[in-house]
């Protein structure tokens, strides 16, 4: 088969704030040398040819998170960004945070200053990241969507590229008649920022050994709905954070609720994926959340208009992988640049992005592009402010590990011992599947009954991904790789009770009646309503799922999250 191939200087995969931010502040260093030596009279740069590669049809349609955002990256990358149009939802006018029980509310009388967001903005990453990939566009930048990199090319450790997927092969894995192979990309570098749990990120960890002498990633997943309100009744730029119900202690997470106008509310929550209940179902958990008396009030008259989910890396500094390789950077979400304790990642996504090409202009001054040229990326880090707030709360998420109670006085320390825990100054961390309990440790008497959706306030899964926008060709080869389904109806069945079925937010996986023998089940997996949250590539206890991308464009189409 001929593939087309196409050779860029850099290629960033993965149009999020990192790669965006890394691609603009790339060319504009490049712009920058190119002024200064034609004025010193030294050699300028080549034209760069400086990509970025989304598996989306359009920028933003899979971009989601929280969102409050610190503009302090975004103003070092673009410093007259408010003036150019940035799309700022509101600025944050007030801060609350409660503990939350069943039907009451603890408001602490002062806001932890991790969670303290004065002068912080309200967004929405997907126009965000619509609003830089114009910049990008703007400053020469080849923004390819549609374009899903699905390999690693190596010659041997180098990394030399990625392979987009293919189009146009059926569900048997035929090629269908408007088959079109996919390109294999080259660059001189890539930066990988394809999210959390990133597919090549995943394939590259394993056989670069860049996770090796680091603490395992753990994850929560973030579910979110956008409601539309009467008029008045949502606050513009207030911003809620709850903790406990309706998770139980033991669990980490929280909710949030953010203003975006007068009428519109974020409401989302988050749940850790190092859940020991196999039960723990994060969709489920925002439903709940939004009973309680102090949302529903927020709520009331209201009707959701987007939903979304993804996974979020929580396992900070100690988390966070080799950075480079040869031919190679990481970046953003898939490399852990996020902060649980602030609940914010944006600002450490552009940021990294920045670093990463910051280091790449000096690979391609030297033309150098080795790992061990490669490596002062690492350096620029833990020099930057990024790193200094990371080590900051290298011990965040592991304080949690003794449930919520614990982790408030433990966290409380460590916030004034600039990261220190009282139990040591570098814990160990714990990949969240190994901590799940069998179902009949955690409920001996059966699985807990689910919440019922009242079809006003809560909604079942299946109304929640019509609002997420999904839609996938249905005649693909199943995105989802389930190495051995038989352990789903046996082994997985008794011990864990399908937790697939919970922890998917999106009704992806089901147990149905097996036909072929009487009395058993068998899984179904209903691929096309797949969100690209990558919870089951995280969460199954087997860890036998591995989330592949499917054809380019398919997947969510996300408004306004
Ligand atoms: Fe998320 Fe996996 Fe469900 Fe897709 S199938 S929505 S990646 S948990």
């Amino acid at each position: 088969m001929e593939r087309e191939v196409l050779e860029f200087d850099v290629q960033f995969v993965g149009a999020g704030p990192a790669g965006l931010a890394g691609a603009i502040h790339l060319a504009n260093l490049a712009a920058k040398q190119r002024e200064t030596a034609a004025a010193a009279g030294a050699t300028p740069l080549p034209e760069l040819n400086i990509a970025v590669l989304e598996k989306s049809a359009e920028v933003g349609a899979h971009g989601i998170s929280g969102a409050v955002m610190d503009p302090r990256a975004l103003r070092e990358l673009l410093p007259d960004y408010a003036s150019q149009g940035c799309p700022i939802e509101s600025e944050v006018t007030g801060d609350d945070v409660y503990i939350l029980f069943e039907r009451s509310a603890f408001r602490l009388p002062l806001v932890p200053p991790a969670l303290q967001n004065h002068g912080n903005a309200v967004v929405s990453l997907g126009d965000l990241t619509r609003w830089l990939a114009k910049q990008a566009e703007d400053r020469g930048v080849l923004i390819a969507t549609e374009t899903p990199a699905q390999t690693p090319l190596l010659d041997g450790e180098r990394v030399l590229g990625v392979r987009s997927g293919d189009k146009g092969v059926d569900k048997h894995g035929q090629r269908k008649p408007a088959f079109q192979p996919g390109a294999d990309c080259l660059a001189k570098v890539t930066v990988l920022c394809e999210g959390p749990r990133g597919t090549l990120g995943k394939q590259l960890e394993e056989r670069l050994g860049l996770t090796r002498d680091r603490e395992p990633q753990v994850y929560a997943t973030g579910v979110k709905e956008l409601w539309e309100v009467p008029a008045g009744k949502a606050q513009k730029g207030r911003v809620l954070h709850t903790m406990n119900w309706p998770l139980p202690a033991s669990t980490f997470g929280g909710g949030f609720i953010y203003g975006l106008s007068d009428s519109l509310w974020y409401v989302g929550f988050v749940t850790g994926l190092d859940a020991r209940d196999p039960t723990s179902d994060p969709h489920g958990n925002l439903q709940r959340f939004k009973t309680h008396p102090l949302v529903s009030a927020l709520l009331e008259g209201g009707k959701p208009l987007s939903y979304g989910a993804k996974a979020i890396p929580e396992g900070g500094w100690y988390a966070i992988p080799r950075l480079y390789a040869d031919g190679l950077l990481l970046a953003g979400d898939t490399a852990g640049f996020l902060n649980g304790g602030r609940l914010k990642g944006i600002h450490l996504a552009i940021k990294s992005g920045m670093l990463a090409a910051e280091q790449v202009f000096d690979c391609l001054l030297a033309n150098d592009f080795s790992a061990a040229k490669l490596a002062g990326y690492e350096k620029r880090v833990a020099e930057s402010w990024a790193g200094a707030e990371l080590k900051g709360m290298r011990n965040f998420h592991q304080a949690f590990d003794g449930g919520l109670w614990a982790a408030l006085p433990r966290t409380g320390f460590q916030m004034i011992m600039g990261g220190l825990d009282p139990l040591g100054d570098h814990l160990k961390g714990h990949a969240g599947h190994e901590r799940m309990a069998k179902l009949r440790d955690v409920h001996p008497g059966g699985k807990p009954a689910p919440l019922k959706a009242d079809g006003k306030l809560t909604f079942d899964k299946l109304a929640d991904v019509y609002l997420s926008g999904t839609l996938h060709e249905e005649d693909q080869p199943v995105h989802l790789l389930v190495a051995d389904t038989s352990v789903c109806a046996t082994k997985c069945r008794e011990e864990y009770g399908n937790p697939c079925q919970h922890f998917c937010p999106a009704s992806v996986y089901e147990m149905v009646p097996d036909p072929a023998k009487e009395g058993a089940l068998k899984l179904q997996i209903n691929a096309s309503n797949c969100v690209h949250c990558k919870t089951c590539d995280i969460a199954d206890p087997y860890q036998i799922i591995t989330w592949v991308t499917p054809e380019g464009g398919g997947g969510p189409n996300y408004k306004r999250l």
